[in-house]
């Protein structure tokens, strides 16, 4: 029984940054999903994506890189609450379940989050006077009257992310419904 757990939380786990990669995110939205069927409530989805990530492996090497997107998702992880569910979504991209929260929390987390990480000279670990490494997250909300979609939450996250970037990056933007917002 122990193995085949270990198993299994292998096969939703990250191997580079433990923590949920994109199966584990998966599971983590069919517990919210549940959860909402019972209690009800809200769920908001963060997608973050480090800027300019390229730029740092190709100057500071891929191992830095790996390094980076390790001390990322711990930070990550450690700045937000114990029910947000942190999953490496892509390569340098990484998605936030934020339970229970409304559109104007979810943005001021983003937010918060931002901030965060933009003062981390310690991510580059090579030199202080490296880059910094910032953040462009896009944040999907759900209407109150819909039911939960993570397909359409994941959507909107992205196209909120797409936003950010096109903006200049360095910030977080969300859209809820039509709109939107920063
Ligand atoms: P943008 O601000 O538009 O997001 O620019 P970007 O450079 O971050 O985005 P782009 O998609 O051009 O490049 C993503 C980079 O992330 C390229 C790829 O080599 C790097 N990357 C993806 N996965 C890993 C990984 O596991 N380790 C390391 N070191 N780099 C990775
Ligand atoms: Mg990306
Ligand atoms: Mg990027």
């Amino acid at each position: 029984e122990t193995e085949l757990r270990r198993l299994s939380d292998e096969v939703a786990t990250d191997a580079l940054t433990q923590i949920a990669n994109r199966r584990g995110l998966t599971l983590a939205f069919e517990t919210e999903r549940a959860r909402l069927e019972r209690e009800g409530g809200q769920l908001a989805v963060g997608l973050l994506d480090i800027d300019n990530f390229k730029r740092l492996n190709d100057s500071l090497g891929h191992a830095a890189g790996d390094q980076a997107l390790i001390a990322l998702a711990e930070h990550v992880r450690k700045s937000l609450r114990p029910v947000d569910v942190v999953a490496r979504f892509g390569g340098e991209e990484f998605a936030v379940l934020m339970p229970d929260c409304g559109h104007d929390e979810a943005l001021a987390a983003g937010e918060r989050l931002r901030e965060t990480i933009a003062s981390l000279r310690l991510l580059h670990g090579a030199s202080e006077t490296g880059p910094l490494v910032t953040l462009s997250i896009g944040v999907g909300t759900e209407e109150p009257v819909e039911g939960m979609n993570s397909d359409l939450l994941v959507a909107r996250a992205d196209q909120a992310l797409y936003a950010a970037k096109r903006g200049g990056r360095d910030r977080v933007l969300s859209r809820l419904g039509r709109h939107i917002c920063q």
